[in-house]
């Protein structure tokens, strides 16, 4: 049996600071990064090109061609970053930056102590080309455990300790470690009571795929959250036969204005259309399996480098709600209610 000494009490969520209770939990961005590198694993050890405001646009629009967008890891500029989103009154941020990205535990407590904002951890692994050889040997047993002390213990070594699990880079078709990363994942995330979240293949199958590896691990649909869907599903009634299924549907790319996604060729929607598919969703009776964040992990869309910054949510998405008829309590739903359920542990 795993032992549950580290993590906190059932209805707690556990913060790079220590446990608080569900209810310190407000606005909350449920899949954020604020220190990570994601430069893609062909372009590592080419020279950084900065982002100016002659280069801002193609750093948005090409991300991955730009060596060097890819990577944050100053603290202090992340916790100034916060700052906004704290001011239009955010609570909290999940930060997913998991193996093979560059986690910095202890980057991140020191990002919550000087922001004030709350900083979740995830923990786990994330697609198969950004991790090492010896990750990769791992069998599922070691993957658990590996997880099992980020969550009891803390992350790598250290005491900081993870409050969800993932994000857990999944392909399409899903690479054999990939499998296991996940099985481990939704084991542990069952035995304990933490959420899972999950970087999904970009395949209507890879989602269903997804959902029965881990409800097979005895993980209640509602404590899975599918990530990307932006990137994922492109028809309502796609997403509809989904959250069917009792899993958290995240459009977590708010801000993403652009058409071209850097990683395949694929139409993004813009905010308005994600607005248009989270009605829909909510209508179809779905709202409470809604998740909507930003998934920062470039310098182009920090405040400091002329993007939009942690408050496009509350700042600019917020409104443009209201304005278009979302309720108070839909609102609520969305960035407060849904992330304080997943984020405290289940008994
Ligand atoms: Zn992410």
């Amino acid at each position: 049996m795993i032992s549950v000494g580290g993590l906190a009490p059932p209805g707690w969520v556990m913060t790079v600071s220590g446990a608080v209770p569900a209810s310190a939990i407000g606005p909350t961005l449920m899949h954020e990064h604020l220190l990570c590198d994601i430069t893609l694993p062909e372009m590592r050890g080419v020279p950084h090109r900065p982002v100016t405001l002659e280069t801002h646009f193609a750093a948005l629009y090409r991300p991955e061609q730009h060596p060097g967008n890819h990577v944050l890891d100053d603290p202090a500029l992340a916790a100034r970053e916060l700052a906004p989103f704290r001011a239009a009154g955010g609570t909290h941020v999940v930060e997913l930056t998991i193996d093979g990205i560059a986690p910095d535990p202890q980057g991140l407590r020191r990002i919550a102590e000087a922001s004030g904002v709350g900083v979740i951890a995830g923990c786990g692994t994330y697609i198969t080309p950004y991790l090492n050889a010896e990750t990769l040997a791992l069998d599922e047993d070691a993957l658990a455990a590996r997880i099992e002390a980020a969550v009891t213990t803390g992350i790598a070594g250290t005491d900081v300790r993870a409050g969800i699990i993932g994000e857990i880079g999944c392909s399409w078709p899903l690479h054999p470690f990939e499998r296991r990363a996940l099985v481990a994942a939704a084991r542990v995330a069952a035995r304990t009571g933490l959420a899972l979240t999950v970087h999904p293949g970009r395949d209507e199958a890879a989602l269903r795929e997804i959902v029965d590896i881990a409800t097979g691990e005895g993980l209640a649909p509602d404590r899975l959250v599918l990530g990307h869907i932006d990137r994922t599903l492109f028809s309502l009634d796609a997403m509809i036969r989904i959250a069917a299924l009792g899993a958290v549907l995240e459009f977590d790319f708010f801000g993403i204005e652009t058409t071209r996604y850097w990683i395949a060729s694929v139409d993004l929607p813009n905010d308005g259309a994600r607005l248009r598919y989270v009605r829909g969703l909510i209508d179809a009776g779905f709202g409470g399996r809604l998740l909507i964040s930003q998934d920062i992990c470039t310098k182009a869309r920090l405040a400091a480098f002329g993007g939009h910054g942690y408050a496009h949510m509350l700042a600019n998405v917020v409104p443009m709600m209201q304005a278009r008829g979302f309720t108070d309590g839909e609102i609520a739903t969305l960035l407060v209610e849904t992330p304080r359920r997943l984020l405290a542990r289940a008994a």
